[in-house]
Parts: structure tokens; C-alpha cells; sequence
């Protein structure tokens, strides 16, 4: 285990418990119930997302054969959304990015692992966030009553404050994620495919690329969508994964069967005025090589675990 993965521990249960035994002195036992129940949750998706495979891609050497290249580093098939990861040494299928909090991949088969784990940490937070906010108003209520009937000690008070900005620390900080996680569910992209939707479009923008190319193929509607990336049933939402094996993928009406997406024109055409753009303007042709492009965010593809030296 990494370091990361030690923190989160310590981080889910020391909020956790400590808020619910602030709960258990201070406001109703059932209310404290709510609080260990939701850390319990947290524990077990937390769990889940880290021992649950993301999806590795087949091995090229088993008597499967598949209509994919081989990465030449890990030796698997590399179908179309697949990406080898550094950390993990292999290819993953959908790969979505690696995740230093759980030391995993978050691909295919493990997605909706993932999600929910995001998902119950924001709903246990934010009923932690909105106990502490009402045991703080009491308090603040209080304030002119005596201090020999006040009955908090200066331990709880200080333990309060704590798990008050820890809680409310988390809550926004896994929420950005959370939202970019749901979002790119709903459009069936990955994380790293956002990543080179930007850089499509800005190279759209910008006339390298035609504009089809910012069509991004694998959007199906919202609906198909989220039934393609947790499963089709309301049980594989809630505690199960996808169905689909992350090898071979629905396009949307009308969209190209080439591979998205596509393959910078620089590298593979032979048009003339492509090869006169990567030597006299070399500024522009290196800016949107893969290992130098940053999204708005200013995010390289390898800060998402791939490695470059595969793409
Ligand atoms: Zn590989
Ligand atoms: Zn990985």
C-alpha cells in the first residue's frame, strides 16, 4: 500500500468516528447510528474500489485472438479505449485514469466500484457536515449561559472544530470529483478521453483537424450512456458493474468506424502542407504532441497514469 491509501484510512475513520462519538455525548444516539452507519459505508465502497480489478485487457499470448494491437510493453491486446498504465504495468481496458487514493485503475469492470465509493463519501459528509452545524448553533445558541452548565469540555469543543473542516474539507474537494466522475458517465467518456476531446477540439479550432473529428463516437444519449458504463439493471447500479467486456464499443449513428481519436495528421499524412507545418511551424506541431499538450486545467495525459511511451 501507498501512502495515499494509509491517509484516506485515517482520514474516513478518525472523521467518522470521532463525529460519531461527538454525536453519541451531544445529540441522539439514532443520530449517531446514521453517522457510524454512513462511515461503515464509506469503509466498505473504499474497500471495494481498491480491490476490485479495473478490467485488464487479454493476453496476446492465450488462444484468444483479437482484431487489436499488442501493446508492446505488457505484451496484452490494446483494443480501441484502452491505455497501458504506468503504476500498474498493464493495459486497461477503458481505462479511465489511475487513482493514487486507491492504488488502482479505474477502468471498465470497475467504474461503478468507484462511483459509489465517491458518492457515499459526499452523502456521509454532508450529514456529517449538517450535525455539525446544528451541535455549533447550540452552541452558539448557549453562549450566555453560565459556564458551570455549559456541558462541553474543551477536548469536545476542539474535536468538533476538527471533524467541522475536515468534514467540510472533503466534502468539496471529493466533490469536484465526484461531478466530473457522474458527468462523464452521462456522456460514456472517460477521463482521458476528455483529456483528448480538448485537444481535438482545439486542434479543430485551430484547422489542423476537421471539424467531424470533435464528434466524440461513443455518446449515446444520457440513458444508453449510463447503461453502458454501470450496467443495465437497477442492482448493477447500485452494487455490480457493467456487462460490456471493454473490448468492442456502440457508435452513435453516423459517427466514423475509424479509431477515436484519430491520429494526429502530422504523424500519418502525407499531405504536403502537414509536413510543412511540423518544420516551419515546429512551435505549433510540438504543442499539441501528446506528452506536451495541457488541458484548461493544466493537465498532461500522464498525470492519469499512461504511459506515454505506449500512446
Ligand atoms: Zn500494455
Ligand atoms: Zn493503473
Amino acid at each position: 500500500m501507498i501512502w495515499q491509501v494509509y491517509i484516506t484510512w485515517l482520514v474516513i475513520l478518525g472523521d467518522g468516528l470521532a463525529t460519531t462519538w461527538i454525536l453519541y455525548v451531544h445529540s441522539s444516539t439514532s443520530v449517531a447510528h446514521v453517522a457510524l452507519l454512513l462511515t461503515a459505508l464509506v469503509c466498505l465502497t473504499y474497500y471495494l474500489a481498491i480491490v476490485k480489478p479495473a478490467g485488464w485487457a487479454p493476453s496476446a499470448e492465450g488462444s484468444r485472438t483479437l482484431d487489436a494491437p499488442t501493446c508492446q510493453k505488457c505484451r496484452r491486446y490494446k483494443p480501441i479505449r484502452a491505455h497501458h498504465c504506468k503504476k500498474c504495468g498493464n493495459c486497461v481496458l477503458r481505462m479511465d485514469h489511475h487513482c493514487p487514493w486507491t492504488d488502482n485503475c479505474v477502468g471498465v469492470a470497475n467504474y461503478g466500484y468507484f462511483s459509489r465509493f465517491l458518492v457515499a463519501v459526499e452523502l456521509a459528509t454532508g450529514y456529517l457536515i449538517y450535525q455539525d452545524c446544528l451541535l455549533i448553533h447550540g452552541i452558539y445558541a448557549s453562549r450566555n449561559v453560565p459556564m458551570n452548565v455549559f456541558d462541553w469540555t474543551r477536548m469536545e469543543f476542539a474535536v468538533l472544530l476538527c471533524v467541522s473542516v475536515t468534514s467540510a474539507f472533503v466534502f468539496m474537494t471529493v466533490g469536484l470529483m465526484t461531478y466530473r466522475t457522474l458527468v462523464n458517465a452521462a456522456q460514456n467518456i472517460t477521463t482521458i478521453e476528455s483529456w483528448e476531446l480538448e485537444r481535438v477540439r482545439s486542434q479543430v479550432t485551430r484547422g489542423i483537424l476537421a471539424p467531424s473529428a470533435a464528434l466524440f463516437p461513443y455518446d449515446l444519449g444520457i440513458s444508453r450512456n449510463l447503461k453502458e458504463v454501470y450496467g443495465e439493471s437497477v442492482f448493477s447500479w447500485l452494487f455490480g458493474s457493467t456487462n460490456r467486456d471493454g473490448v468492442s464499443f456502440s457508435l452513435r449513428p453516423g459517427s466514423s468506424p475509424d479509431p477515436w481519436p484519430p491520429q494526429d495528421p502530422f504523424e500519418v499524412s502525407t499531405d504536403p502542407y502537414y509536413s510543412d507545418m511540423k518544420t516551419k511551424r515546429e512551435v505549433l506541431y510540438n504543442y499539441y504532441k501528446k506528452d506536451q499538450w495541457l488541458n484548461d486545467d493544466g493537465e498532461n495525459i500522464a498525470d492519469f497514469g499512461v504511459d506515454l511511451s505506449t500512446e
